[in-house]
């Protein structure tokens, strides 16, 4: 389920659409230099409204970028798995979940007894695009 824009602050809703915006994943201080003239003075501001937008899945930290990107598709996923393809050419990110993945994941899992919190699977390389540039 995913809740109207219009339970989001005003600066979490300004956070939400420098993400939509963007090319590509954003950093927290990148994200506080564009919303400068709205208001923001502290990266705090920004930490706070990214954190709500995390638990609410509007947005992905991409760890390995240590950045932020708006969900491509928050009406499809709730908490499933979703995975990241990263261009190190032009930064862009492709967001997609797969079931076969999820599922090995799942069975290696309880096969272990491992209780998952949190799945994170980021594939860094070269965008079909830059590949054929
Ligand atoms: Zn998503
Ligand atoms: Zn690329």
């Amino acid at each position: 389920m995913t809740t109207p824009r219009t339970d989001l602050t005003r600066n979490q809703a300004l956070v939400l659409g420098a993400l939509e915006k963007a090319e590509g994943p954003l950093s927290a201080y990148t994200i506080l230099d564009q919303l400068r003239d709205d208001g923001f003075r502290a990266p705090l501001q920004v930490y706070r409204a990214l954190d709500k937008l995390l638990a609410t899945g509007r947005i992905h930290r991409i760890e390995t970028l240590n950045a932020f990107v708006a969900c491509a598709r928050p009406h499809c996923h709730g908490h499933g798995l979703v995975a990241f393809a990263i261009c190190d050419d032009c930064g862009q990110v492709d967001e997609f979940s797969d079931a076969v993945v999820r599922e090995r994941l799942g069975a290696w899992s309880s096969d272990h007894g491992f209780r998952i919190d949190k799945t994170t699977i980021e594939i860094r390389g070269h965008c079909a695009a830059c590949s054929a540039a």
